[in-house]
């Protein structure tokens, strides 16, 4: 706190000083002109064509080779690589990772530049009166999980089409037409919210579509999968297409099977509309390629636990995945933030309404996981008590509103960061949430029960049914539309929430939920689960650290440490492995009999741990016990939130 005021102070006194001041050159460099700006989009047709065939069959290798023709083009004519992606709300376009660039007309070399000010745009020089160039090069997808998120394996294939076009400026992406084909091997099968026009082998060619379309349809392909109807007899069908690393990983129930068709049945309960002609849910059990969760119109992205189906007693902390992704059709494909909304995909982004566009999404994802029965509802509860429970020791509030969190995929687009706690990072998702939880308890207990959340849903999300023209929205909309379903100053409301520095931690919805956050010293059957399966121990509401508890060199390895814990002020730090705790080797039990111990003693707990090559001492000075969350029922208000979590009759 102190340091920020500081700044102010300085920034303000440096501006007076500046205002006062008369003009004086300085020495050293004057700027140069401003930089030449690549032409706007404008929404008009775009004259020409671009034909993509794309080759995958090098998958082991994971380099993808592609070819492009590109017709319509002119002697100035600007190529981009897409930079700012849909969905992840930030510049992430993997410029770095195309080579081999060759241009070409009619067999000639066509010689091509980038633009100095900005490496996403390539500047092409073809011979006056050329009509269409030929493009070829190669993507290298990442080869190890150093270089990037993996997206292909052996048996595996993610093909994100906008890691693989070059496009003309100066166009809205939905004007460009585009013709593509996908070359997979043989014995692969691929699932997407394109449609096959022809297959040849392992060549499909897709019906001709526009830009906007394909970069928002991502085909997933392997040679394990498996493809379940999730609802059987609609004209407007939704599937499930499972991609394994292997067989025996796509066993789902029938009981499995049946918690994923209510989902789409609670999802029309509660947004009374559908905005695709069909949904797959491109869904991959993988450890060789990246666990993912990318939403689109038509489809999602999916990749959790590869042992999501065969071990569902111990995964259901995935289980609001699909739910979450499928709920993105509404909010954030069809109703998008006006400010984040681009006409393509090298026109900047603004995130300012992601508290609505993930925060609601995060809500709806764990309240419909519950509906569906994909969780339990004790499952659902334990998962509200730890999202709770985290912000209760979130230090990064001091300093940082959750506003400004909404900044957070453009300034670090989820690399790792160190001293998260701290940093506070994408909060407007689980912090949304709960504003989202404490709106909807809100307008449940001032209607006395008539309207609900679920009346926004339906009234904001469930317009223009069977469209998915995206319609935008502002700040302003969003109040409109709530004050439609219970009049509120829900303009105050939000923003006190939102621009708030060090305020409380927004429990307000589970007290009008009817229920408590209390702490005990077992975890619930859901958090024991969630630990066991990601081997990971949660010490966080108690010392303050989690620690990584897999096999091998890195077992003990703490991976997070809560500022200004008690781990904290022992000097702790992350990255540091525990060798031992009062002198007896690392072992989870140990470390937990250790703090159980410390409750009724005097003593602090010792760690022996290990820094790179340096050994220390550290002595945690902590005596509350093991202290896991849990929500509790409070009879003083009726059972709102039991309401909400359960199925849509
Ligand atoms: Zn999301």
């Amino acid at each position: 706190m102190k340091i920020i005021t500081a700044h102010i102070a300085l920034c303000a006194a440096s501006t007076l000083a500046a205002i006062a001041a008369p003009a004086a050159e300085s020495a050293g460099p004057t700027a140069i002109a401003p930089i030449t700006q690549i032409i706007a989009p404008k929404d008009h047709a775009y004259a020409g064509e671009i034909q993509l065939a794309v080759d995958a069959t090098d998958n082991g290798r994971r380099i993808v080779h592609v070819h492009e023709t590109l017709s319509g083009i002119g002697s100035d004519t600007v190529l981009f690589y897409p930079k700012w992606l849909p969905g992840t709300h930030a510049p992430e376009g993997p410029i770095d990772r195309i080579a081999g660039i060759r241009m070409t007309a009619n067999g000639a070399p066509v010689s091509w530049t980038r633009d100095p000010a900005d490496v996403y745009a390539f500047r092409v020089h073809p011979k006056s009166g050329t009509q269409s160039i030929d493009i070829d090069f190669d993507y290298l997808s990442p080869t190890s999980a150093k270089v990037g998120a993996l997206e292909m394996s052996r048996d595996l294939v993610m093909i994100e089409w906008n890691e693989l076009v070059l496009y003309p400026a100066g166009y809205f992406a939905r004007q460009i037409p585009v013709q593509v084909s996908l070359t997979l091997p043989t014995d692969f099968q691929f699932a997407s919210a394109l449609e096959a026009a022809s297959a040849d082998g392992g060549r499909t060619l897709f019906k001709r579509t526009t830009l906007e379309t394909l970069i928002d349809s991502p085909v997933y392909a392997g040679r394990y999968a498996s493809k379940l109807d999730l609802d059987p007899g609609s004209a407007v069908p939704v599937h499930l297409d499972l991609f394994a690393d292997r067989p025996e990983l796509l066993a789902v129930k029938p009981e499995q099977l049946e918690a994923h068709r209510a989902l789409v049945r609670q999802a029309y309960k509660l947004f009374a509309s559908h905005h695709y002609n069909h949904y797959d849910f491109l869904y991959s059990l993988s450890d060789q390629i990246q666990e993912n969760g990318l939403e689109h119109h038509q489809s999602s992205e999916d990749g959790s636990d590869p042992e999501s189906f065969i071990k569902w007693d111990k995964t259901a902390f995935v289980r609001d995945l699909l739910a979450h992704e499928f709920t993105h059709s509404w909010n954030g494909k069809f109703r998008r933030p006006a400010d984040l909304w681009t006409p393509n995909y090298n026109v900047p982004m603004q995130d300012s309404l992601l508290w609505v566009y993930e925060g609601q999404t995060q809500y709806w994802g764990q309240v419909l996981a519950a509906r569906s029965g994909l969780r339990t509802r004790q499952e659902a509860l334990d998962q509200l008590a730890i999202t709770a429970a985290h912000y209760e020791i979130q230090k990064g509030r001091e300093w940082r509103t959750l506003q400004d969190t909404t900044n957070d995929e453009i300034i670090d687009p989820r690399r790792p960061q160190s001293w998260l706690n701290w940093q506070r990072f994408e909060d407007y998702y689980d912090e949304g949430a709960l504003i989202w939880l404490d709106a909807d308890t809100w307008i449940r207990e001032r209607s006395k029960g008539a309207r609900s959340l679920d009346d926004f849903a339906r009234t904001f999300f469930g317009i223009h049914d069977g469209s998915f023209a995206v319609v935008t929205y502002t700040f302003d909309d969003v109040v409109k539309a709530l004050n439609a379903v219970e009049p509120n100053d829900w303009s105050s409301f939000l923003r006190q929430r939102l621009d708030g520095i060090a305020k409380p931690v927004p429990l307000d919805g589970f007290r009008r939920g009817g229920y408590k956050l209390v702490y005990t010293d077992t975890p619930s059957d859901y958090q024991a689960a969630t630990e066991d399966q990601r081997k990971r121990i949660d010490l966080l509401n108690s010392i303050g650290i989690e620690v990584d508890d897999k096999d091998g060199d890195k077992m003990g390895t703490i991976d997070q440490v809560i500022w200004d814990s008690p781990a904290f002020k022992a000097k702790l730090t992350e990255g540091a492995q525990i060798l031992a705790i009062n002198g007896i080797a690392y072992d989870p039990d140990v470390l937990k009999d250790a703090i159980r111990a410390a409750h009724s003693r005097q003593q602090p707990i010792e760690l022996i741990l290990k820094i790179g090559d340096r050994y220390m001492v550290a002595n945690i000075d902590y005596h509350d016990g093991l202290r896991y969350p849990h929500l509790e029922r409070d009879t003083a208000e009726p059972a709102r939130l039991d309401e909400i979590l359960s199925a849509r009759p």
